[in-house]
This record gives structure tokens, sequence and C-alpha cells, in this order.
């Protein structure tokens, strides 16, 4: 890729990977910028890939970059309820804007199109799909230094059409120590390879619980083969986040900003680095 890529391929004279006659690259809006792009890839819902999106944006506008989120999660959007974030949309003919959190992080989200936030998305798969490009071509992103992309969960055709066709610069897998979330996420390794995006990190989530009196921790979902599975796909850098009460009220609040824990910053260090 370029090293001034703005990820619009039409106005490019470079000739690199991301473009060529298979490219499904879709244009961002004109006036949009956006430097990097974060994929949040999980092999199935309910295990925190929305948390973990939130968490990174959060940790990334810390430490001084202007960061956004995508929430391509369109039939289980969580994000701005996280960030407090009650308004809808705005937008002209041409063009949408995103809501800005209050520490500045830019957020859309199909909850902000819905008139209640209780309305359930009936969409067929091409026009979830729809959206999300839309999400990205129709949107105004401003200076953006890091999006962060919570993707569809899964790998069926709704992720697939948003892996090719936003420029996803890495992605993040996030699992649960079960066995069998193993498996799924064995899946999304496969699928982002098959991509030829290459996976900055794994995050545990929901790794262990600490009790706040003894300090021990206890795996409640049962032990973590984490380590063994990242070293077998050859990802280098392993997160785990504690079921943390805190953390799910901060969720509920909508106050996920204010969150304490530096259990990502290693994987914010690459993120930086990328
Ligand atoms: P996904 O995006 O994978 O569907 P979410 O991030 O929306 O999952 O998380 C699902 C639910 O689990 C949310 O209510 C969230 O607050 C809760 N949750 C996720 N991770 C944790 C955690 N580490 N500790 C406590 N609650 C969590």
């Amino acid at each position: 890729m370029a090293e001034e890529c703005n990820h619009n391929c039409s106005e490019c004279s470079q000739n690199c990977e991301s473009k060529g006659p298979q490219s499904f690259l879709e244009a961002p809006n004109e006036l949009s910028k956006v430097k990097k792009v974060i994929g949040i890839v999980s092999g199935k819902g309910g295990v925190g890939k929305s948390i973990v999106t939130s968490l990174l944006a959060v940790i990334m506008q810390r430490r001084g970059y202007n960061t956004a989120i995508l929430d391509a999660d369109i039939t289980g959007p969580s994000i701005p309820k996280a960030f407090g974030i009650n308004q809808k949309v705005e937008g002209t003919d041409t063009a949408l804007f995103p809501a800005k959190s209050k520490m500045g992080t830019q957020i859309i989200s199909t909850n902000m199109l819905l008139e209640n936030e209780t309305d359930p998305v009936i969409w067929r798969g091409p026009v979830v799909a729809g959206v999300v490009k839309q999400f990205w071509k129709d949107v105004i992103w401003t200076d953006v230094d890091y999006m962060f992309v919570d993707m569809p969960p899964g790998t069926s055709d709704v992720p697939l059409t948003v892996f090719q066709s936003l420029p996803i610069d890495a992605i993040v897998i996030v699992s649960s120590p079960q066995k069998l979330v193993k498996m799924v996420v064995k899946k999304a390794v496969k699928m982002a390879e098959m991509m030829k995006i290459s996976v900055l990190g794994i995050v545990e989530n929901m790794s262990y619980f600490e009790c706040p009196s003894c300090h021990e921790k206890h795996s409640i979902f049962g032990e973590s083969h984490i380590e063994d599975f990242a070293k077998e796909e050859n990802i280098e850098s392993v997160s785990k986040i504690p079921i943390s009460e805190k953390l799910s009220s901060a969720c509920d609040k909508g106050m996920i900003e204010l969150f304490e824990g530096d259990w990502l910053d290693n994987l914010a260090d690459k993120i930086e680095k990328l």
C-alpha cells in the first residue's frame, strides 16, 4: 500500500496490491480522511467484540489520536449505548455526519438510524452489507488516525462483504475461553488469511474473574489455552480481559470512556506501530 494512502483507489495512480481488477474496495467520501482501519472480529456473537472495539478507541483517543468507530454489527449494535450516545444521525442530501463522543471519538451505528433503539433490524444480508458500505462511503469522517470497525459476527456473506469493501489494514480477534469458541475463532483466522489481512492480536475476553477480597484469579469458563492457540496461529499479541462488573456497568451507563484497566495496552502499542 502506498505510504500516503487515503484509501481512495479511484484517484490514486499507485499500482499497489489493494487495487486491480479483483478489488471490491469502495471509495470513501471525498471529504473523509482516514489513515488506518482496524477490524475487530469474532467467530460468534456475544464474546465482547463491541467492548473491545470501544476500549481500543478509548485508549487510542487517550493517547492523543483521532479515533472513529464504524459499527458494522448492524443487527446487534451496542456501541452508541456504551458511549452514552442517544442522538439520531444527522446529514445532508449527500452525506451523513458521525456522532462525537465526549472525548471526541466519531461514531456511526444503525441504532442512530432507527426511530426506537429497541426496533429490530429485519434486513436481508445484501441490505445489511449495503448499509455498512454506506457508513464508509456516505459518512464524512474527519481526520481520523485510527478507525475501528466493529465487524458483524461470524464468517458469512455480510462480514465477507465488509472485508472486501473496506480497506482493512489489520484485524484484532476477540474470543472467550470456551473450547467451542476456539473452533469458531479458527474460522475467523482462516478468513483473514484468505483475505490477506494480518492479525494484530487476539483478545481473550471474560478470561478470568479476580476475587475483590483475596485477588485470586478464577477461570470461570475453564482454563485458558489462548497462548497455545496464538502460537499455533503465529499471532504475536495476546491480551486477557477479566470478567468485570465495573466494565459491564460502565457500558450500561454509557461511561465506557471512564474505564480503568491496562489489559489492552500491549495491543494499543502494536496498533501505534502499524
Ligand atoms: P459482542 O459485541 O461480541 O456481541 P458485547 O461486547 O456486546 O459482545 O458484550 C456482550 C455483553 O457482555 C455486554 O452486555 C457486555 O457489557 C458484557 N461483557 C462483555 N465483556 C465483559 C467483561 N469482560 N466483563 C463483564 N461484562 C462483559
